[in-house]
């Protein structure tokens, strides 16, 4: 048995250690702290536990499954049962741990040195944080003040910078905007590259592009148990697109990546669908409580399509605002330093019980 070394080495062998690579930072801002706070409402998950049959389901599995041997390498039965799910083929599914690292993936098989990817901000931090790292070029256009996007200006953007990745995000995330598909199918229309539509939020959307998904469309779908199947702990997402796409991810994830019993319990969640809209209904109608109790107060609210609502209190600043809320041990997301956000926050969809802890927060912060 060795020991890993204290303080210095007796080894002989000290030496200042190398630099990692300058460019590793996360933009400023984006991390969410985690403090200790009564209610969570910063990182959209899901306030309800999965079901407890999926739970004793996975656990029956387990007790049969060969732990001493590799995973099935290719997730067949997982990428069956959600071609099944989606009316699509096993081969145009790719899952990994998460959709950020079917995101990585993306980036590692289309992006890299010399290539570029453009994307919209305000949006998701995690696309050009991804896309930075594997080395690809990240071009930023601009939303809207109301954080639409103007077609034209897509259009100069994609065709001066020919990326061979576009990132959409619908619902958007942090705005909760969802793109109207023309849009979407304007951007596939006019892009050479591939035209990647982050749906994280997708069930909690009237519109999903999974249905223009194709062999001959330059169009990948992505999605995620983290937030609508109340599965964030589990680290399971996937794309949906081209045959051809889905053999390229294949060449860059890591072999065995997805564990036996992440394959099962993603596989096996698909049979409590039922469940699964009847925790997204509830949260949509507890998201129209949360617009309305906000709107009440005073902010400013962009309707949502998501699990969570962008808001701007009235008065104060948003960073005061966030930092009141988590003096009185409530915590949001402190998005009001991010561009094109000046003073917003952005707020998850709880239970009713935490939205009302929230919401009397917020009042007597606003008083
Ligand atoms: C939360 C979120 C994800 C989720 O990532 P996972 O790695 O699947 O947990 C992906 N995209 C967006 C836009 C998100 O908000």
């Amino acid at each position: 048995m060795s020991r890993a070394g204290g303080a210095s080495s007796a080894s002989g062998l000290a030496r200042p250690l190398p630099e990692p690579r300058p460019d590793l930072g996360l933009r400023e801002g984006y991390h969410s702290p985690q403090l200790p706070a009564r209610v969570r409402l910063n990182t959209n998950e899901s306030p309800y536990p999965p079901p407890p049959e999926w739970l004793e389901a996975v656990v029956s599995q387990a007790r049969d499954m060969a732990f001493n041997r590799y995973p099935d390498r290719s997730a067949r039965a997982l990428r069956e049962a959600l071609a099944e799910w989606h009316g699509v083929r096993p081969e145009q599914v790719f899952a990994a741990n998460g959709s950020n690292e079917v995101l990585q993936c993306l980036c590692l098989a289309y992006g890299g040195p010399g290539r570029a990817a453009v994307l919209w901000e305000p949006t998701y931090a995690l696309h050009s944080h991804i896309a930075h790292l594997t080395g690809t070029k990240v071009v930023q256009g601009q939303r809207r003040a109301d954080f639409s996007l103007d077609l034209d200006a897509c259009r100069e953007l994609v065709s001066r910078h020919r990326p061979s990745l576009v990132f959409l995000c619908s619902p958007n995330n942090p705005t909760g905007l969802a793109e109207a598909p023309s849009t979407v199918a304007a951007i596939v229309a006019g892009s050479e590259g591939l035209v990647v539509v982050d749906e994280a939020y997708g069930q909690f959307s009237s519109w999903s592009a999974l249905g223009m998904v194709g062999d001959d469309v330059p169009l990948v779908v992505v999605r995620t148990y983290s937030k609508t199947w109340s599965m964030a702990g589990l680290r399971l997402g996937y794309a949906v697109g081209p045959t051809a796409v889905v053999q390229a991810l294949e060449r860059v994830a890591l072999p065995y990546h997805l564990d036996m019993l992440k394959q099962a319990a993603g596989r096996l969640a698909l049979r409590f669908s039922r469940q699964m809209d009847q925790r997204v209904e509830a949260i949509i109608a507890e998201r129209e409580r949360l617009e309305a109790g906000l709107a009440e107060l005073g902010a400013q609210v962009w309707p949502s399509q998501a699990n969570f609502v962008l808001f701007r209190p009235p008065g104060r600043s948003g960073g005061d605002v966030w930092q009141a809320l988590v003096d009185r041990s409530v915590l949001v997301r402190d998005t009001s330093r991010w561009p094109g956000l000046s003073g917003c926050l952005r707020v998850t969809v709880g239970t009713p019980e935490e939205d009302g802890v929230f919401l009397e927060a917020l009042a007597e912060v606003l008083a």
